[in-house]
């Protein structure tokens, strides 16, 4: 099982320094939710983990190894996105074991891991759907489905629940909660919605301008942001 560490993490798109220099050390296990303004680095920096962006410099490792020149599916990671990124035209089984599928994994074995996620979703009845005949809940559990299915080491989740109503929201993060101490696995979730930071992090970690502004357990943030931008994000109701 594996944590992650960054070492002076860095990238630009031409000109434009977009992640400056992020130091972060993540332990095996732990649930660390990058919280920041729209446009402040989270998702080029989930991006950069997973192997969907290049990394400018700086060192990406994940467990043991270095990862920066790692292909995405050799990392021991999967990713869940806002828009779930869903096959519409395979059923729930389908969509859960397609990656099993292009990884040749036998019959048996595919079956047995689909069947597995689908237990943890309870979402048992609902295999033989295609996803337009699910809710957008359902739709987001499939997208989760389809990360557990590949046993990942690290789960990342870029703002997955935010396409969802807040009734909806606040159930999905008790199951995400609960999937989290289920499994055990190193999860990296972003979120710009300070709530859902508050109730799922271990650890915040706060960015802005493409730098870690302060991170800590929730409690602390809250009660000693280091800077009037933490203030503002953590503290203050909405
Ligand atoms: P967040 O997820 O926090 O909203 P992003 O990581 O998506 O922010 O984006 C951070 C910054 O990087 C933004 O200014 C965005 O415009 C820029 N950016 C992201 N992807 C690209 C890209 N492929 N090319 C150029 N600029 C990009
Ligand atoms: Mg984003």
């Amino acid at each position: 099982m594996s944590g992650l560490k960054m070492k002076d993490l860095r990238k630009s798109f031409g000109a434009v320094d977009v992640i400056k220099g992020v130091d972060l050390e993540i332990e095996h296990g732990e649930f660390v939710v990058f919280v920041g303004p729209s446009g402040c680095g989270k998702s080029t920096l989930l991006r950069m983990t997973a192997g969907l962006e290049d990394i400018t410099s700086g060192e990406l490792w994940i467990g043991d190894q270095l990862c920066n020149d790692v292909e995405p599916r050799d990392r021991g990671i999967a990713m869940v996105f806002q828009s779930y990124a869903l096959y519409p035209h395979m059923t729930v089984a389908e969509n859960f074991g397609f990656s099993l599928t292009l990884a040749r994994a036998p019959k048996e074995e595919r079956e047995r891991k689909v069947m597995d996620a689908a237990k943890i979703l309870q979402m048992e009845h609902l295999l033989d759907r295609k996803p337009s005949q699910l809710s957008g809940g359902q739709r987001q559990r499939v997208a989760i489905g389809r990360a557990i299915v590949r046993q990942p080491e690290v789960f990342l989740f870029d703002e997955p629940l935010s396409n969802l109503d807040a009734a909806l929201r606040v159930d999905m993060r008790m199951e995400l909660s609960k999937l989290h101490q289920q499994l055990g696995a190193t999860m990296i979730y972003v979120t710009h919605d300070q709530i859902e930071a508050m109730t799922l992090a271990d650890r915040i970690v706060v960015l802005n301008g493409g730098e870690v502004q302060q991170q800590g357990a929730p409690i602390d943030l809250y009660n000693s942001p280091a800077n009037l931008f933490v203030a503002g994000f953590i503290g203050s109701p909405k």
